[in-house]
């Protein structure tokens, strides 16, 4: 029988790869027989594999991830899924006002560089018309959360940023979707994984009463990448433990 959700022979880029959810998503989608291409600006010798691609590139480069594709294209003559993954998080809770620096710098990995990399891919997309965009959002995209006004802007600007392209792209067949993990145990999560104070506030206000883990983001990646999720696009799933549907923590 036709496995709608598989992912073999796909073509996938992901950004962010080097580490954490990215390069867990890499791993999961390579076994599953996609072609991977991981695209990260460091990848550190412990993380050197043979399972897939890994491309060092900063995804705030426009000309760098050109060249990337450029080389995808070369050997693998298209690309099917773009993962937008790469992200980095700012927090200051000094009194003084947040930084200018960190709100440019968050802004422009967060949401310039998906933006920038769509762009590029969805040229690639266009020419065989399908594909499929994933940007990974966060719980940040809908509430206000504390001390990162940078990145809460970042991460909201990019929810829409992904209906916007949804808009301009489906007369393409190139779908786009929002994939907005909850608090999730990695090492951007690991101080205030690591602080029971924190850990505890933040998994009590979850409805299934635990923190997130990275497997837990595979199923609804793979949705998203493959056929499966052939009519969706424009939309938001969020692996959060049902944080955003709980109206009282007690
Ligand atoms: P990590 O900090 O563990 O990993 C982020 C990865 O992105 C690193 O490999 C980092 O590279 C890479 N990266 C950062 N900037 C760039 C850049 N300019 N170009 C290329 N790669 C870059 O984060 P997570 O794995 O936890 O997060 C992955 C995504 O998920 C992010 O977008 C994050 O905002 C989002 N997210 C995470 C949540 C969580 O709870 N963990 C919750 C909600 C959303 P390097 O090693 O060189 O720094």
């Amino acid at each position: 029988m036709n496995d709608i959700f598989s992912v073999k022979n796909k073509i996938i880029v992901i950004t962010g790869a080097g580490r954490g959810i990215g390069r867990f998503l890499a791993n999961e989608l390579s076994k599953r027989s996609a072609i991977v291409y991981a695209v990260d600006k460091t990848f550190s010798k412990k993380n050197q594999t043979n399972d897939y691609f890994q491309k060092k590139c900063d995804v705030t480069n426009k000309v760098q991830f050109q060249k990337v594709c450029k080389n995808i294209l070369k050997n693998s003559r298209k690309i099917d899924v773009l993962i937008n993954n790469a992200g980095i998080t700012l927090p200051n809770n000094s009194t003084k006002d947040y930084p200018l620096e960190d709100w440019k710098k968050t802004i422009d990995v967060n949401l310039t560089g998906a933006f920038v990399c769509s762009q590029i891919v969805a040229k690639i997309m266009k020419k065989r018309r399908t594909g499929s965009i994933i940007n990974v959002t966060s719980i940040n995209a809908e509430l206000g959360f504390p001390n990162n006004p940078a990145y809460v802007a970042s991460k909201g600007g990019l929810k829409m940023l992904t209906k916007s392209l949804a808009r301009d792209f489906g007369k393409y067949n190139i779908r786009v979707n929002n994939l907005g993990p909850g608090y999730i145990i990695t090492d951007m999560t690991k101080s205030s994984y690591q602080n029971k104070k924190s850990r505890m506030t933040r998994q009590k206000h979850t409805l299934l009463g635990r923190w997130g883990v990275i497997t837990d983001l595979v199923g609804p990646c793979i949705f998203l990448a493959s056929d499966a999720a052939g009519y969706v696009t424009g939309q938001d799933i969020y692996v959060d433990g049902g944080w955003l549907a709980n109206g009282l923590s007690e």
